[in-house]
């Protein structure tokens, strides 16, 4: 990924066609995070591909059960469980390792990462070191490490191609064309759950309320993410470094039915968006496909009168303070992002578990931001901790309000 003096430079790894690299045998992939909801939709579309890519390779955190039952479907010969149960076939491969291992294995051309959080790192990096295309979904990578990211990528002659909705959605829009065409990212936002909930009532937002998106069905973490808006700060930070798009030219507006998935605004003026019903599984397709595409009968035709109608409001950034930290700590660069990820990542456990209020998330990532924002971010040893200090501010500040660290524990 180049960054050009004048500014908005094209993605280099986001380049290659997978005809050009031979789509005639099926490609091979590594599912990793494949209980996950972006992993068991990815399993939905590579189900229906079986022609042109096969699962080599699947690994989960802990869901036993249901990776043996996708294990079997799909003969996979790789599987990997990061937290060792009880219960576990004997071949199975255990422990961190095994997301690296996966990633890198040699009949694995593509590496899904669905993994969620900072814990998604080392894979993406082994397998951009290795060649492989990986399908990102796991934008944390991006946001804790985006420079030692896609200097892997140029090294290692890998490429990144986002599973991210509005990402992908800009990818299609850019197309071939250069990037200094490019003048303005818009990012679309749902505004999740809380779009139009007063100050007052955000501070007393349980997590049930937190939960019910109103558009996307996701994982818990990023459900959260989107009610706090941390997701399109993190978003941001993602598309700086996959588009090479200053900070400036990013701008984020609220779209309430999540058809627009994002905008790319050309130097003449003219705006591109590409749009579709709220269903992750075309963005994971076409990060598999991309630049070429496949016919899928999965995908539900998209409908206008039913997508209708759309409409598109200012974010209320007053009262999601969340975006704007982000925002300014994607600028500060250094180690600010990953504090900002880690403080997140730590906050939103806690209020999972009841440890922490909704209006305490942003306010722990300020205080972590405040305090050990300015770390070095050198390499990754610096950047993981970065990392660990921002988790242990985060579980300071709980301690110290008195609060029930966790209430179900
Ligand atoms: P999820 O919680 O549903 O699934 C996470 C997966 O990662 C699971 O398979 C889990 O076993 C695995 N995992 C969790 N912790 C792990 C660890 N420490 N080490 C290894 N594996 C671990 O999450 P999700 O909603 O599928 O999101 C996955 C990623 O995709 C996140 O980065 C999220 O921001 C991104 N994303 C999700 C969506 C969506 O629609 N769900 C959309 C865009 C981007
Ligand atoms: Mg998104």
């Amino acid at each position: 990924m180049r960054h050009s003096s004048s500014g908005v430079g094209p993605a280099p790894t986001i380049a290659r066609s997978l005809v050009a690299r031979g789509l005639d045998s099926p490609r091979g992939v590594a599912v990793l995070g494949s209980t996950g909801s972006i992993g068991t939709t990815a399993l939905r579309v590579l189900d229906r591909q079986r022609k042109s890519f096969r699962i080599e390779a699947l690994t989960a955190f802990e869901n036993a059960a249901l990776l043996e039952e996708q294990a079997r479907r799909f003969e996979v010969r790789y599987v990997g469980l990061v937290r060792e149960g009880r219960h576990r076939p004997t071949d199975w491969r255990t422990g961190v390792s095994c997301l690296v291992d996966a990633a890198t294995l040699p009949e694995v051309d593509i590496v899904l990462n669905a993994v969620v959080g900072a814990a998604g790192l080392d894979a993406t990096l082994a397998g951009l070191r290795a060649g492989k295309r990986v399908a990102l979904a796991n934008k944390e990578t991006l946001v804790v490490a985006g420079e030692l990211v896609t200097r892997a990528a140029r090294e290692g002659g890998g490429e990144i191609v986002p599973v991210d909705s509005e990402h992908s959605a800009i990818l299609q829009c850019i197309g071939h064309r250069p990037g200094v065409e490019v003048r303005r990212l818009i990012l679309t936002a749902s505004g999740g759950p809380f779009r139009g909930w007063s100050r007052d009532r955000l501070e007393h937002a349980t997590v049930a309320d937190a939960l019910q998106h109103p558009t996307w069905q996701m994982g818990r973490k990023i459900t959260v993410d989107s009610a706090t808006l941390v997701n399109k700060a993190l978003e941001v930070i993602e598309a700086h470094f996959l588009f090479g798009v200053p900070y400036d030219r990013i701008e984020v507006v609220v779209h309430p039915q999540s058809i627009v998935h994002s905008f790319v605004e050309f130097i003449d003026g003219s705006v591109l968006a590409q749009v579709g019903l709220p269903s992750m599984e075309l963005p994971v397709l076409y990060a598999l496909t991309h630049p070429d595409r496949l016919s899928d009968d999965g995908i539900v035709p998209f409908d206008p009168v039913r997508a209708s109608p759309l409409t598109f409001e200012r974010v209320r950034s007053e009262d999601f303070p969340a975006l704007a930290l982000g925002i300014a700590a994607g600028r500060q660069g250094g180690a600010a992002p990953a504090v900002f990820n880690a403080a997140n990542e730590e906050a939103v456990a806690l209020f999972l578990e009841g440890g922490l209020g909704f209006g305490g998330i942003a306010k722990a990532i300020e205080s972590a931001l405040t305090t050990i924002g300015s770390l070095p971010a050198g390499d990754r040893a610096s950047l993981l901790e970065a990392d660990a200090r921002a988790r242990a501010h985060v579980q300071g500040l709980a301690h110290r309000s008195g609060r029930p660290v966790s209430s179900n524990s």
